[in-house]
């Protein structure tokens, strides 16, 4: 049994479950596509912690947000702190991970107005709130990229001319994971991140017929890259030769990146009947989640040798932020509804072998 506290959140991997609303009964104007009835609630919270109803499982998770939570609350509980150690020179990441609808973009994105903000606003706030808050010895530079990886092809949302050809990636010679030509844009504060963010979601939608579809059968990773740099004095221990020896300042430079990643639906190929092209993209979504949760599993146990970043696309652009003291955030989004069972334990199931 997990015994550690909520206060304690320097642990690499954070899972956290939210349960969704039942979309409104009949009628017209229930806005969750997707949910055709309503069916009933069978997922009841236990505490803070844990699931109760028929998909009940004995796991503990670092959180579990019911119905009536809304993002900022998850932010500030969950994601806030991997935000502040980005700030500090880390790395970090946040996944939503479920079933179509289940509610990962509603967390990653909000609804686009004020009474849902999502966590890539909340974030980007703290990012430029903290920087503004710099002393006069400190920059920071903050640069955005925006890709989609589809059928394991990986695509620069930011980059209209090159979208319909699959960006390269490879490793440098230091082993960093380096994507070929992936365009990055600098922004200056939190309104421009999130223009460039919407151009983005626009080029997603651009010449897809089936938009809807493809959003829910691939990755969007926004990844905030910010470059600190700080002039330090040199500290001079010895006094008497304090004079004869050069002051040039010292420049201390920090990178650091905030990955944000609304994941494919995890719902499986087998209840959609699945064939042809379908069939290829499902197993292809199968074969990425599958491959982050070993990951994931891997880094929570801290385990060492061999990990296997190279297996999916999704992984390996995030190889970076996904190992050495870097912090993660899994937000695992499911649906109260009887109708989606099946769907709910294999969430929660990759949730308790993510932790
Ligand atoms: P997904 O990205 O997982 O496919 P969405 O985030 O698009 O699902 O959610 C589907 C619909 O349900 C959207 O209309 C969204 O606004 C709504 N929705 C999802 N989660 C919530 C929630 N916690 N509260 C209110 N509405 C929600
Ligand atoms: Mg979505």
């Amino acid at each position: 049994l997990d015994t550690k506290s909520e206060t304690e959140n320097e642990e690499t991997v954070k899972v956290a479950i939210r349960v969704r609303p039942l979309p409104s009964r009949g009628g017209g104007d229930d806005q969750c596509r997707g949910f055709q009835a309503a069916g009933n609630a069978i997922v009841e919270l236990g505490d803070r912690r844990s699931i109760r109803g028929s998909v009940a499982s004995e796991h503990i998770y670092d959180r579990v947000y019911g119905e009536d939570a809304n993002t900022c609350e998850i932010y500030d509980s969950l994601v806030r702190g991997i935000v502040d150690s980005v700030r500090s020179g880390k790395n970090g990441t946040i996944f939503t991970y479920g079933q179509t609808s289940s509610g990962k973009t509603f967390t990653m994105q909000g609804t686009g107005d004020d009474s849902n903000v999502g966590i890539i606003q909340l974030a980007a706030r703290d990012i430029f709130q903290s920087i503004a808050d710099d002393s006069d010895n400190t920059s920071t530079s903050v640069r955005v990229s925006y890709v989609e990886i589809y059928n394991e092809e990986l695509r620069d949302l930011l980059n209209n001319r090159q979208s319909s050809t699959s960006l390269t990636i490879r490793d440098d010679k230091k082993g960093n994971v380096v994507v070929e030509g992936l365009k990055e844009v600098a922004v200056r504060n939190l309104d421009q991140l999130m223009e460039v963010f919407r151009i983005g979601e626009n080029n997603k939608s651009y010449g897809s017929t089936r938009m809807n579809e493809r959003s829910s059968r691939s990755h969007a990773i926004l990844k905030i890259g910010l470059e600190k740099k700080t002039i330090v004095q040199p500290a001079f221990e010895d006094k008497e030769n304090s004079f004869s020896e050069s002051t040039a300042n010292v420049t201390v430079k920090t990178v650091s990146t905030l990955s944000l990643c609304d994941l494919a639906g995890s719902e499986s190929v087998r209840h959609t009947g699945a064939s042809g092209l379908q069939k290829k993209e499902g197993g292809m979504i199968n074969m990425s989640l599958l491959t982050l949760s070993k990951v994931l599993t891997s880094l929570g146990q801290k385990q060492s040798g061999h990990v296997g970043y190279r297996d999916s696309k999704l992984t390996r652009i995030l190889k970076n932020s996904l190992s050495g003291n870097s912090r993660m955030a899994v937000i695992c989004c499911i649906s109260p509804s009887s109708r989606y069972v099946d769907e709910t334990r294999s969430t929660l199931q990759f949730a308790s072998r993510a932790k």
